[in-house]
């Protein structure tokens, strides 16, 4: 897993101080993920105790700050969904060591085409539209 931190130091004592730089958007359940994210790196990557570590979002726009507690259930909660993204991921490769996807005929296209038009691998995934159903004429038999 990678991560990218905007900024962090090392404050009074063992404390951990990380920021996030926000543009524009508010705090979402998302952003308080990828805290949870960096606290974790953290606390893995400089040994810092998860309890110092301070979480905080700094909103350029606004000129706002948000800090967030970094709660272990909160990081456990965390290093779950991570190892469960990790599983789907692997469960998608052929070969895990040398991360060989698993083949393209082995990924099952979704039967609802309606789906297709805002994904975003719609032009490698179906380089020719999907058929859809088109509108019967007006007085048309069938
Ligand atoms: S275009 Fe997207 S939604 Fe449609 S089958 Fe391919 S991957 Fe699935």
């Amino acid at each position: 897993m990678w991560v990218k931190l905007d900024c962090a130091y090392r404050g009074e004592g063992e404390r951990v101080i990380i920021y996030d730089w926000k543009t524009g958007k508010r705090l979402t359940e998302d952003t308080s993920l990828q805290l949870s994210c960096y606290a974790l790196y953290a606390s893995h990557r400089w040994r810092a105790d998860p309890a110092a570590v301070v979480a905080r979002e700094y909103n350029l726009y606004h000129d706002d700050e948000r800090e967030f507690p970094v709660r272990p259930e909160d990081l456990e909660s965390t290093l779950t969904r991570m190892r469960a993204s990790f599983d789907d991921m692997r469960a998608l490769l052929d070969d895990v060591e040398n991360n060989v996807p698993l083949l393209e005929e082995q990924f099952v296209r979704t039967e609802d085409p309606a789906r297709c038009g805002t994904c975003k691998f719609l032009k490698v995934c179906r380089p020719e539209p999907p058929e859809t159903a088109q509108p019967e004429e007006p007085g048309e038999e069938t």
